[in-house]
């Protein structure tokens, strides 16, 4: 495992965050975490645009350029010499005497952090993971990746405490995205999901696999559909960058199907584009 701070490479472990880091004290920073596969960092170019429109929402001046940020990764990748692994990539605003308006001259702060990838087991990939709803409780501007995370803090506590994988954000009636990852459901042969307004995270799993879906000749609609239309879908699932397309077992009270044809076929073809892309 390997992290940057600032402007140099740390220990894992060390202490290096100042107390007045505005990333712990507002949330006043932004994320990605981008999965890596046989070593190669999958979609990461993806990734550092969306960073890149997280930081211009919320006029943050990144303290170092894309490029750079990319040469960073590749190099806490080869330190680091796990081919199974996660990147974290944070930017905060910035360490400055608390006060809640920007501070001036105060350059970002970077962090890398690579670990260990969290996978999600086989054994929950074959049967699928039941899921819960909850009420929309957050801002309007989840497309932004911001360090801001209790709400869904919050939610996965709670989806936890009911024995679920995740809870699904749905707002008066309408299904959004989870607390971590974004849900498709499949009816008559037709891919749903929520449209990429400013409200949902546009989750780069949730584009690619729209992308591999379009290729495999499925049709595809980014609407809004109501919690009854995914009740009664033939398969859910969800993406994410660690979750990849994890099918739905349950969706509260809710059951789908053993078989789950389209869901089964996606995954088998995100996996093969993987190995295309990372091999
Ligand atoms: N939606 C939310 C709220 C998320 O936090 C995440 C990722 O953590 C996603 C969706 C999935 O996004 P991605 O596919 O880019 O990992």
């Amino acid at each position: 495992e390997t992290a940057y701070y600032e402007d140099r490479f740390v220990e894992p472990g060390a202490r290096v965050v100042p107390l007045e880091d505005r990333g712990h004290q507002f949330g006043d920073g932004i994320y990605e975490v981008i999965r890596v596969y046989n070593g190669v960092p999958f979609l990461l170019d993806e990734h550092l645009a969306r960073l890149l429109v997280s930081a211009d929402a919320i006029d943050l001046e990144l303290p170092y350029s894309i490029a750079e940020i990319r040469a960073i990764c590749e190099k806490s990748l080869e330190r680091a010499q796990l081919p199974d692994a996660e990147i974290y990539i944070q930017v905060t605003r910035g360490s400055s005497p608390r006060a809640h308006a920007f501070p001036e001259n105060v350059r970002g702060i970077l962090m890398v952090a690579v670990k260990h990838a969290r996978t999600v087991s086989e054994e929950k990939r074959q049967s699928g993971v039941p899921v819960m709803s909850i009420e929309e409780n957050r801002w309007k501007f989840c497309y932004i990746k911001s360090l801001n995370l209790l709400p869904n803090v919050l939610a996965k506590e709670k989806a936890k405490n009911y024995q679920c994988h995740e809870a699904v954000y749905v707002d008066e009636g309408i299904v959004k995205e989870g607390s971590s990852s974004n849900i498709f459901a499949v009816k008559d042969g037709v891919m749903y999901t929520y449209p990429p307004e400013p409200s949902i995270l546009h989750g780069i799993s949730r584009q690619f696999v729209i992308d591999l879906a379009l290729r495999l000749g499925m049709e595809v609609k980014e609407e809004k559909k109501s919690l009854s239309f995914f009740k009664s879908a033939d398969e859910l699932f969800l993406t994410s960058t660690t979750m990849e397309i994890l099918a739905v077992s349950s969706f509260d009270d809710t059951d789908y199907s053993e078989r789950r044809p389209i869901t089964r076929k996606l995954a088998a073809e995100f996996r093969a584009e993987v190995e295309r892309r990372t091999t």
